[in-house]
């Protein structure tokens, strides 16, 4: 058994079913535009995660518009969260940004927002604009923190270390504002333990949602040219491997926290490795599935504040 991101909207949303639908406020990164860097993360092919209808010369409300009529034929009593998913989506103006979500918000059946960003990127004029739409819809923030360790984070040229997103985290969730981070697991030179002491330090953060990817390799990135150069850094799981770790991790995890998937599926033609060819869904049925098997549950192995 684990504490699942949709049981946590249910919650939220009185029993209801939400989806949400992914936008692009064609904002850019600081890792990519000189601000910090040029070449960005080294797994980064921000392509990878667009949807069609998601391009940045739409307007925000025909983007939503096009997404909730791709949704709305599946499920008939559902509502609607905005997710500023591409790139860094509070890197931009302060007005410009209110404009962007307050569009978003102001849409015909969206409750919601939920805000991708580095944890680098948030401003307190930001923060203190969030809490106060926090009191009157869901707002989420999602951090990209990819690793606990600062030699991973300069490995992979992210750009931060770890206590900047351990202060940012502190900063939101200090607010009242639901923060969730997304971690990615099997990163060049990270043993098992290293991974698995992940679950402890993110148990220790005020974090609503944990979202798990595991490591895949992507054409045309920075990291196939580590690859090539040091393969002994690289260790790709199979799926029944990358099945068990996501259970370890979760017996370490803090039950309080939510976990929205374990597993990020990006399109064939960019992907090199792992090959599973598994949808999120038939994955997440095999965690259950083992966990079951396994006798075990997310934080039977949690230590406590
Ligand atoms: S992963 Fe995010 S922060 Fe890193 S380069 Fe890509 S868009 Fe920028």
């Amino acid at each position: 058994m684990y504490n699942s991101y949709t049981k946590y909207l249910k919650q939220r949303f009185g029993g209801r079913r939400m989806q949400k639908i992914s936008v692009n406020g064609g904002f850019s990164c600081p890792n990519r535009d000189g601000r910090l860097g040029t070449g960005g993360c080294t797994f980064c092919n921000n392509q990878t995660f667009v949807p069609d209808y998601c391009v940045s010369d739409k307007s925000i409300s025909q983007q939503v518009e096009e997404g909730i009529d791709f949704f709305k034929h599946k499920y008939t009593q559902q509502g609607y969260l905005v997710y500023f998913q591409s790139f860094t989506n509070t890197y931009a103006p302060f007005e410009r940004l209110k404009t962007l979500y307050e569009e978003a918000l102001s849409y015909e059946g969206v409750e919601g927002i939920v805000i991708g960003t580095r944890p680098d990127c948030v401003s307190d004029e930001l923060l203190d604009y969030l809490e106060q739409k926090s009191k009157q819809c869901f707002v989420m923030i999602e951090y990209g923190i990819e690793s606990v360790y600062d030699s991973t984070l300069q490995l992979i040229n992210r750009g931060h270390d770890f206590q900047t997103a351990v202060d940012t985290i502190e900063r939101t969730a200090g607010r009242g504002i639901d923060v969730g981070v997304h971690v990615i697991l099997g990163l060049p030179c990270e043993t098992k333990e290293m991974i698995l002491h992940t679950a402890e330090e993110i148990s220790k953060l005020p974090v609503t949602v944990v979202k798990l990817h595991q490591l895949q390799l992507i054409r045309g990135t920075k990291m196939e040219q580590q690859y090539l150069l040091h393969p002994e850094w690289f260790h790709f799981f199979d799926v029944e491997e990358y099945v068990d770790l996501v259970v370890d991790f979760l017996e370490r995890l803090n039950p309080e926290i939510y976990v929205e998937r374990f597993v990020s599926s990006s399109p064939k033609e960019f992907l090199l490795l792992p090959q599973w060819g598994l949808k999120n869904f038939e994955f997440t049925a095999k965690v259950e599935k083992r966990l079951k098997e396994r006798n075990t549950y997310q934080g039977i192995l949690f230590a406590g504040l």
